[in-house]
């Protein structure tokens, strides 16, 4: 059984007071209630202290991003060892702001899955395609790709934890959220990559969440697609009240 999962991804929002704030919030809204497991990913600044705030109650915390290399010369960089130190548990890997506003690659992204599963970090690894590949019926293919550079091309898969993103790139941020139906074909079809690639025990665990423009008002309906094992929200998780909401929502599932 595929425990649900709601991912707050707060980009570069928020300063450290602000932070606190929004997990208090969220905290009171939340109080317990949640059938669902809950994550925030703040900023670097502020994970720390959000993580400290956070640890009389079930709300995790994820980086927004890894450097692969332990240590070394990488100015403004983080490694994994890093946040394994500071007791975080998942990092986002290859999220599209950073594939295209920083050129990451497949290839980085397989590294930085690596450095993450040897610090015992859990990676978010998120794909998805433009709306141009969705328009010329590129989706599978695209997504293919992803994972067979990111999972399979360096053989570094061996039994661990790990999450799907699937993030389409023209609903990010931008108010067209992909339909529940749109969605849960992506999610079946990367359920059915896995079983492929791997074992079907591997397909049936490995969660499958869906991310962009999820709103407290149409994540009712993404949450009841069967291969929807959780959501990644961006913008909406900045307020405790529409990010509550969308955990909430969950249990009409
Ligand atoms: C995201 O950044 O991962 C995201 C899904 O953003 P939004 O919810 O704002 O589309």
């Amino acid at each position: 059984m595929r425990k649900p999962i709601a991912i707050g991804n707060w980009k570069m929002h928020k300063t450290v007071k602000e932070s606190i704030r929004l997990v208090t919030e969220l905290k009171n809204r939340l109080s317990g209630k949640q059938e669902v497991e809950v994550v925030v990913a703040p900023t670097s600044v502020a994970l720390e202290t959000v993580r400290i705030a956070l640890q009389d109650v079930q709300i995790g915390v994820a980086a927004q991003n890894v450097h692969w290399e332990e240590s070394g010369a990488f100015t403004g960089e983080v490694s994994a060892a890093m946040l394994a130190d500071i007791g975080c548990t998942y990092v986002i890997i290859g999220h599209s702001e950073r594939r295209q506003q920083w050129h990451e690659t497949d290839a980085q992204v397989q590294l930085k899955f690596k450095a993450a599963i040897e610090q015992d970090l859990v990676p978010i690894v998120c794909i998805g395609e433009t709306w141009q590949q969705r328009q010329d019926n590129e989706t599978e293919k695209v997504i293919d790709k992803q994972l067979n550079e990111i999972l399979v091309a360096g053989n570094i898969f061996h039994g661990s934890d790990f999450l799907i993103a699937y993030e389409p790139i023209w609903a990010i941020g931008t108010g067209n959220n992909a339909t529940p139906e749109q969605a849960q074909k992506v999610h079946e079809h990367i359920r059915e990559y896995l079983a492929r690639m791997f074992r079907g025990d591997v397909a049936e665990q490995v969660r499958i969440v869906y991310g962009g423009s999820v709103t407290a008002k149409n994540s009712a309906e993404l949450w009841r697609m069967p291969d929807v094992d959780g959501l990644l929200v961006g913008t909406a998780s900045l307020e405790a009240e529409s990010f509550s909401k969308i955990v909430l929502n969950q249990g009409e599932r």
